[in-house]
């Protein structure tokens, strides 16, 4: 067995295995951004983290299981479905000798394991939680101080702004060099204004400290803008940022690499494509100079 998926590589890369946000979407519209729910593995000096079970889980855990048992880290921003509904389809889990240490937010009331255990209950699925194969081992995060080692990466997270217990997650390599995922984050809840005000009203950015400075400087950067900012001034408090809004942490957190997930069930191939040309009118406004790029199932990403 190999530790926490080590295939000894030493590449490194993130590959989106899963990039649409609230339910998965096919169809002739959506050729080239349709697809599976979040999952999006890391791997860097041999070691791999995977972050969220999103129907994109499937097709990892199938090239998975292809290389033989291992010990996977499996990273849970939240337990809302279109994170957490691959993980009965995982195939690692029904393979004895493989293990996978899950992570997640705490939520007050209930804990990991009896989320994952109620989701795969006889009413919704024919394999209970308890008659998986592969060691299964259940960890909630309270702490955002607290960093996981995974072989020679390390693991921090930080709460996010969203209806439930939710987090983001920066995973950093030896070498220093680092990947952060902020998908389901209401950043700036409820400003409608230009982002170019913002940095002038510190009150804005205040409880949004953690996050900022969790961000900081990190090489790639994995995030949603979910709406436009149109869309937003009518999803307020839904839990999700809004295109203006994501610009200006690009800005303020030095990112200059962005990939953009979750993207909107509305929100087809050609609707795509006119965001992320305002996207990049909306950082040369804030004079910014960031490479953004739409994320599409299967893409891989060099770090
Ligand atoms: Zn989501
Ligand atoms: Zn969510």
């Amino acid at each position: 067995m190999s530790a926490a998926g080590q295939v000894g590589n030493s590449q490194a890369y993130c590959r989106l295995w899963g990039t649409r946000g609230s339910i998965p979407i096919s169809g002739q519209q959506f050729v080239r951004h349709g697809g599976n729910t979040p999952c999006i593995e890391v791997f860097m000096d041999g070691h791999r983290v995977i972050i969220d079970a999103g129907t994109g889980i499937y097709p990892l855990g199938q090239d998975l299981v292809k290389r033989g048992p291992a010990k996977h880290a499996l990273f849970i921003s939240h337990t809302h479905w279109d994170h957490i509904q691959g993980f009965p389809f995982f195939t690692p889990i029904y393979v004895p000798g493989n293990e996978v240490d899950i992570y997640g937010p705490a939520e007050a009331g209930s804990d990991l394991i009896d989320r994952f255990a109620d989701m795969m209950k006889h009413e919704f699925f024919p394999v209970a939680l308890k008659e998986v194969t592969a060691a299964l081992r259940f960890h909630d995060l309270d702490d955002q101080s607290a960093t996981i080692p995974i072989g020679p990466l390390a693991v921090s997270w930080v709460a996010t702004d969203h209806p439930c217990a939710s987090a983001g997650f920066r995973v950093t390599g030896p070498s220093g060099k680092s990947v952060a995922y902020l998908s389901d984050n209401e950043f700036l809840k409820g400003y409608l204004g230009m982002p170019q005000d913002v940095p002038l009203r510190p009150d804005l950015l205040e409880p949004y400290s953690r996050i900022l400075k969790f961000i900081e400087n990190v090489d790639v950067l994995i995030a949603e803008a979910q709406y436009t900012d149109e869309e937003y001034s009518g999803r307020i408090g839904w839990g999700h940022s809004s295109l203006s809004s994501l610009c200006l942490l690009c800005k303020l957190c030095n990112v200059k690499k962005w990939i953009v997930v979750h993207h909107d069930p509305l929100h087809d191939d050609a609707f795509l494509d006119q965001k992320l040309v305002h996207t990049k009118q909306i950082l040369r406004g804030l004079d910014w100079d960031a490479e953004v790029i739409h994320a599409a199932d299967g893409m891989s990403v060099p770090v």
